[in-house]
C-alpha cells in the first residue's frame, strides 16, 4: 500500500459489550480498542456476526470478508471452524473473518440460500463472490489468499 493514509473502515459489535465500532482492519495490529469498554477489538480472529449486523458489518466492509454459516450441532462445521480461526490469524489486517451461526440468523441464511451447511462465502463489496459448500480447506484457503492479496 504506497498511501499510509488508506484505510479499511469496518464497524463491528465488540464481543464484550455489543457496541459497535467502527475499527480500520489494516491497523488491526494496532490492537484496536471499543469506545464504549475499552476492551480490545479481536481481529485475529472470527468475529460472530447475525441478522442484525450483517448488512452494517459485512456488506459494508471496505475489506473482503469470509463468512462461515455454520451451527452448533453440525460435525464438519467443527473441521471447518478450525480452517476459519487458522485463516483469519493468517490474513488478520487484510481479511475479515465472520461466523453466522445460521439457526440464529434466519433471514441471512434465507437470503444466501444456506441449504447446506457448512458453507463459507466470500463478500466483496456487499456481494457474493465465491461459496464453498461442505468441507473444502483447500478451496477456501485459496478463496482466502486471493481475497488477501
Ligand atoms: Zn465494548
Amino acid at each position: 500500500m504506497t498511501n499510509p493514509q488508506v484505510l479499511s473502515p469496518v464497524t463491528l459489535r465488540c464481543q464484550f459489550c455489543d457496541t459497535c465500532n467502527r475499527v480500520d482492519l489494516a491497523r488491526a495490529a494496532d490492537r484496536p480498542k471499543c469506545g464504549e469498554c475499552s476492551k480490545p477489538m479481536l481481529l485475529d480472529r472470527p468475529v460472530k456476526v447475525s441478522d442484525d449486523d450483517f448488512d452494517v458489518s459485512i456488506l459494508e466492509s471496505a475489506a473482503p470478508v469470509l463468512v462461515d454459516f455454520y451451527a452448533d450441532w453440525c460435525g464438519p462445521c467443527k473441521m471447518v471452524a478450525s480452517l476459519v480461526d487458522e485463516i483469519a490469524q493468517e490474513h488478520v489486517g487484510k481479511l475479515l473473518v465472520a461466523k453466522v451461526d445460521t439457526d440464529r440468523a434466519p433471514k441471512v441464511a434465507g437470503r444466501y440460500g444456506i441449504h447446506s451447511i457448512p458453507t463459507v462465502i466470500l463478500f466483496r463489496d456487499g456481494e457474493e463472490a465465491e461459496r464453498s459448500v461442505g468441507f473444502e480447506p483447500d478451496r477456501v484457503r485459496a478463496i482466502a489468499r486471493e481475497a488477501s492479496v
